[in-house]
């Protein structure tokens, strides 16, 4: 029997004879671009009910409405890790995020450092990327998303029962690897294209809960380092283990 394929991330709570109405976005995906119809089945969430298999109820141009059959899978706990990232130009850091949520990123932390772009991170638009992305990969849940804040702030007020992770281009290729780390709460820290200032570098060096790493001998860029940094500690210390 040929599983339901689409799945729509969805704002209402779901549970058995549940109705759940469509946006005009979700409308036009299903009838429009996917050609489905009345009697279609799919798999919706919500990041709280777990996933559910949902027929289509009524399909129109702009709206539509599904009613929830059964629970497919049951909710579960995202992996505890958060990601400290500069927003870098739009598209990287579209990039950044989308893989955050494949990865399996639980919460995105958008830092301004000395050298960072003062472009601002549109958090609807990260919002319907991070959608997307749980949407395809099967995630359950979709990370939480803060406000843009100094990095000097977020330090101040950090609570150091959470290490940070720090990849640091100054120790590319010194050999200081993820290999050996300990249990969390972890975070990453990713800087922005023009590194971190040398301030930011002796204050992150002192602190007791900064732990910096090395990502090879190579300077990536931002996004690249931020994807090899969620795949070492997931590989080490994550859910691929
Ligand atoms: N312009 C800087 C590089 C910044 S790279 C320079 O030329 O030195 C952007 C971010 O990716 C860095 O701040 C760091 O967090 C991370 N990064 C890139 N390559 C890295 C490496 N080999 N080791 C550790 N972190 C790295």
């Amino acid at each position: 029997m040929a599983m339901a394929k689409i799945r729509l991330c969805v704002d209402h709570a779901l549970g058995a004879g549940q109705s759940l109405p469509l946006t005009e976005a979700q409308a036009h995906y299903l009838f429009g671009v996917m050609r489905e119809g009345v009697g279609a089945r799919i798999l919706v969430f919500n990041g709280r009910d777990g996933e559910w298999l949902a027929e289509v109820t009524e399909a129109g141009k702009r709206k539509g409405r599904l009613i929830c059959i059964e629970r497919t899978r049951a909710q579960s706990t995202p992996t505890d890790l958060w990601l400290l990232f500069a927003p870098v130009k739009k598209a990287r850091t579209d990039f950044i995020v989308e893989k955050a949520v494949e990865l399996g990123v639980s919460r995105l932390v958008p830092v301004s450092t000395e050298f960072t772009n003062s472009e601002r991170l549109r958090r609807d638009k990260a919002e319907a990327h991070m959608r997307e992305a749980a949407e395809q990969c099967g995630a359950l849940c979709l990370p939480e998303v803060d406000e843009v804040t100094p990095l000097s702030r977020l330090l101040a007020g950090w609570d150091p029962a959470r290490r940070i992770l720090w990849a640091d281009e100054a120790r590319a290729g010194a050999g200081v690897t993820i290999a050996g780390l300990g249990p969390g709460p972890w975070s990453i820290l990713i800087g922005p294209e023009g590194g971190f200032s040398d301030e930011e570098r002796a204050r992150l060096a002192a602190l007791p809960f900064v732990v910096p790493v090395s990502l090879g001998p190579r300077i990536l860029r931002a996004e690249t380092a931020a994807v090899a940094a969620i795949t070492l500690w997931q590989a080490h210390l994550g859910d691929w283990r």
